[in-house]
């Protein structure tokens, strides 16, 4: 019997998987087409994550936005910046409601099949994509792929490092927090040779996210990661009571690996396709504006690349330094805001900066360390 055949199949239907097809359906570029979407989780609803990030511009999920703020602070042993960060404001939008909105507009998509299963031995074959999936073999004319790739750090050159962290989600009995004012990076707890910081985002006086975020390849067990965040609430937040009312982690990969963005007609999406900035882990806005840019552009798929080449090995660099222990991260980290304007480098770690503000930005760093990781990560990567 021949194999189900459809134009476009959508492996992994997470962020980058529902997104795509979000996009590509807002443009108008789905009528007529036959489109299987594949994941063994099915139809996503839950407050799995929460994804913040930056912009200047209203977003094309601005109504899903849950909080904005409009100034951040950033925190060592010895420092406590204020930063006001506009033309940027920090936003954050919860999983729960963007699968909720996406899923709507997903299922307006005529010819959509949606298969609750693993997709397997996924692989392009001279025009087509093939990949079994509920013990079936499907063939599409397309696919976009965001099933995970799991990379050994010890197994690659570029330098790697996974963010892992924990978050609580906390509601405190006495007015505690500035609900227009969140700590982007706060680093005061033991740093132990890592990079360990919290980020503390508020929704209102009472109620807000405190997130454990460690730079390293030690992971630590869940009583510890709590330990952190208990002490450090006790610390610089509140001695009085309060309650856990969700809880959410997690692990990014951070590393400059160059992943591929497609073989032949199989296109990698998401954290698969490189969609993750390697210094800080942030996805959720370049993601978007890649595939906003390739549903502008579908069929054609030339211009597909989630960050410039030069970003990611700036980004090589930085990791670099941090797995190497060159600097101590918490003063590099809050030394990048201490010595530049604020919108400086948050434009900079959204890839948005020109040249010249990039040379600006560089100066400010301790430049004969960081040029010379510059030049042997580049040599690393193209030789
Ligand atoms: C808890 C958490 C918080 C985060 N917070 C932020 C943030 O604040 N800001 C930010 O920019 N980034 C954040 N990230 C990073 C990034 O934005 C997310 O991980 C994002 O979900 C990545 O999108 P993705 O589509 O690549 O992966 P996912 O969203 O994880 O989607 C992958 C999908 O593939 C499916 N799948 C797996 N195997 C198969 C298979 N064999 N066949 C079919 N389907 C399969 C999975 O079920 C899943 O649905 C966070 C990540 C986590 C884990």
């Amino acid at each position: 019997m021949k194999s189900p055949h459809h134009n476009i199949a959508i492996l992994g239907g997470g962020l980058a998987g529902l997104s795509t097809l979000y996009h590509l359906q807002r443009a108008g570029k789905l009528a007529g087409k036959s489109v299987v979407l594949v994941d063994p989780e099915g139809r996503k609803t839950a407050h799995d994550r929460s994804w913040s990030f930056w912009e200047a511009e209203p977003g094309p999920f601005e109504d899903l936005v849950y909080h904005r703020w409009p100034l951040v602070t950033v925190h060592d042993q010895k420092r406590n910046l204020d930063c006001d960060i506009s033309p940027y404001i920090y936003k954050l939008i919860r999983s729960v409601d963007f699968y909720t909105h996406v899923n709507n507009v997903i299922d307006e998509i005529d010819g959509l099949e949606r298969i609750i299963a693993k997709a397997e031995d996924v692989r392009a074959v001279g025009e087509e994509v093939h990949f079994s999936a509920g013990g079936a073999d499907y063939t599409a004319d397309l696919a976009f792929s965001s099933l995970p790739l799991h990379l050994r750090p010890r197994q690659i050159k570029e330098p790697y490092l996974d963010q892992h962290f924990r978050g609580w989600f906390i509601e405190t009995e006495e007015d505690t927090f500035d609900p227009g004012r969140a700590a982007l990076m706060d680093f005061r707890t033991p740093q132990h040779g890592e990079a360990r910081f919290f980020y503390v985002m508020p929704f209102s006086k009472r109620r807000a996210l405190v997130e454990i975020a460690i730079f390293s390849n030690h992971h630590l067990k869940t009583s510890e990661y709590d330990n952190l965040l208990k002490t450090y609430i006790y610390n610089h937040w509140t001695q009085g009571n309060y309650a856990i009312t969700h809880t959410e982690g997690g692990n990014i990969p951070m590393t400059s690996y160059p992943f591929p963005v497609r073989d032949h007609n199989l296109i990698y999406i998401g954290m698969r396709g490189g969609a993750t900035r390697p210094s800080t882990g942030y996805t959720f806005l370049a993601l978007q504006r890649q595939l906003l840019r390739l549903a502008a552009s579908f069929p054609n798929l030339t211009d597909i690349a989630p960050w410039p080449t030069k970003h990611v090995l700036y980004d090589a660099t930085l990791l670099r330094i941090l797995q190497n222990g060159d600097l101590p991260a918490d003063s590099l980290f809050v030394d990048m805001f201490a010595s530049n304007p604020p919108d400086r480098v948050l434009a900079f770690l959204n890839g948005e900066t020109s040249f010249t503000d990039e040379l600006r930005f560089m100066s400010t760093t301790d430049i004969g360390l960081f040029g010379r990781r510059f030049v042997s990560e580049a040599i690393r990567r193209y030789i």
